[in-house]
């Protein structure tokens, strides 16, 4: 393994409670394998090994030599066949640490919101910063931290209480050396994990680089709500502002879904707007819909629009339900959900994020058989 790659592999194993291990097991191990299996054994982080590609009994030879590397056991998979998929998600609910209980609310009161100010250097997040916690002159709680504790700071803006996440790093100067910067991505990929909230802070006078948009496509893969904004918007003449927004909007190509609002932190302009977007996006964080009210807008979606035949098989979808938030998960039961078409749940999304008013959360939908043996998806 090359020393870049075994470097992030290495972070990626820090940040995760569990490690999948997918390897061919219609072959013996590469050399790439054995690394990685080394690397694992000595993580101490629970590891599922799959074995890919077992499509049947005579397949499963390749595995001999993994367990001479002591890999004690397989899940075998047929990602192509979705064989065994329910067995493997057993495996890793299984695995997977139990949950951090939320802070408890005090005397009734919400948890304040967890914002994570990321974006690149100069964008003006310090600024932001400071603003927000200079308004009301109110530090709540600034403890010290390390590296790896980063110092989450407590500001009351406008009467609400948020926590703002490793405002050590947005202080301390981005120094663009070699390392830092792989450095800062590990970290903004911890900050988002723990956040309701993010702001992604772009410079309106540069444009928004390939880098903004990856990082606003890791936001939404994890789930986390999130809120553009545009910052330095005095220095552009007004008349020019919306073409900006539709451009911006274009290249942040990731989360089209995202709002996003133009500031300006040296006058103050937008800021307010700003924070009322943030606002709505924890509580669409939170929200749930009860089932009926799903079901009677899915029950018009499904008139309109069924889903389309898929290699010859009409998949009827039963009934929909919200099972998670944080981010809002929804499962649809279905007599085929492997013959659900990716475009369709697309289409079943927006329609969601429409009727109920999700603007700024990534929605997740799965679609499930309603036995176990239909449970490919
Ligand atoms: P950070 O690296 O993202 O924390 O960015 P800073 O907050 O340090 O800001 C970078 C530079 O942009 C500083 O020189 C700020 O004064 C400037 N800046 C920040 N916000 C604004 C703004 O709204 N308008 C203008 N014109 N400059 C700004």
């Amino acid at each position: 393994m090359g020393d870049g790659i075994a470097r992030h592999v290495q972070a990626a194993i820090a940040e995760a409670d569990v490690v999948v291990c997918v390897i061919d097991g219609s072959v013996p191990p590469t050399q790439p394998d054995r690394d990685a299996i080394k690397l694992l054994r000595r993580s101490r982080k629970p590891v599922i090994y799959v074995a890919n590609k077992i499509d049947g009994q005579s397949r499963e030879w390749g595995l001999g030599e993994y367990y001479e590397l002591g890999v004690g056991e397989f899940v075998g998979v047929s990602a192509l066949h979705g064989r065994h998929m329910g067995k493997l998600e057993g495996a890793i609910v299984k695995s997977l640490p139990k949950a951090v209980p939320e802070e408890p609310e005090v005397d009734g009161e919400e948890r304040p919101l967890r914002i994570a100010l990321v974006g690149r250097p100069n964008a003006g997040k310090s600024s932001l910063f400071n603003r927000l916690s200079g308004d009301e002159r109110s530090l709540v709680d600034d403890r010290p931290g390390t590296t790896r504790d980063p110092v989450d700071t407590e500001i009351l803006y406008k009467g609400k209480k948020y926590k703002v996440m490793d405002t050590a790093g947005i202080r301390r100067k981005a120094r663009v050396e070699r390392g830092v910067e792989e450095q800062s991505v590990i970290r903004s990929i911890r900050m988002v994990n723990q956040a309701d909230v993010i702001i992604l802070m772009c410079d309106i006078t540069g444009n928004i680089a390939e880098q903004d948009a990856r990082l606003l496509g890791l936001c939404a893969e994890r789930g986390r709500a999130i809120v553009v904004a545009l910052n330095k918007a005095d220095l552009v003449p007004s008349e020019e502002l919306k073409a900006i927004l539709a451009e911006a909007g274009h290249q942040l190509h990731f989360a089209t879904w995202a709002p996003i609002v133009p500031i300006s932190v040296h006058s103050g302009h937008g800021v307010g707007n700003l924070m009322r977007a943030v606002d709505s996006a924890g509580a669409e964080m939170n929200k749930r819909i009860g089932t009926s009210a799903l079901n009677r807008f899915f029950e018009q979606v499904l008139a309109h629009h069924p889903p389309p035949t898929k290699s010859g098989k009409a998949p009827r979808i039963y009934y929909i339900t919200q099972t998670n938030v944080r981010p809002p998960t929804f499962v649809g039961f279905s007599s085929a959900p492997d013959h659900i078409a990716e475009s369709y749940r697309r289409f079943v999304t927006n329609q969601i994020r429409k009727s109920f008013g999700y603007h700024a959360v990534p929605l997740r939908i799965f679609f499930r058989g309603k036995n176990r043996d239909d449970d490919q998806a």
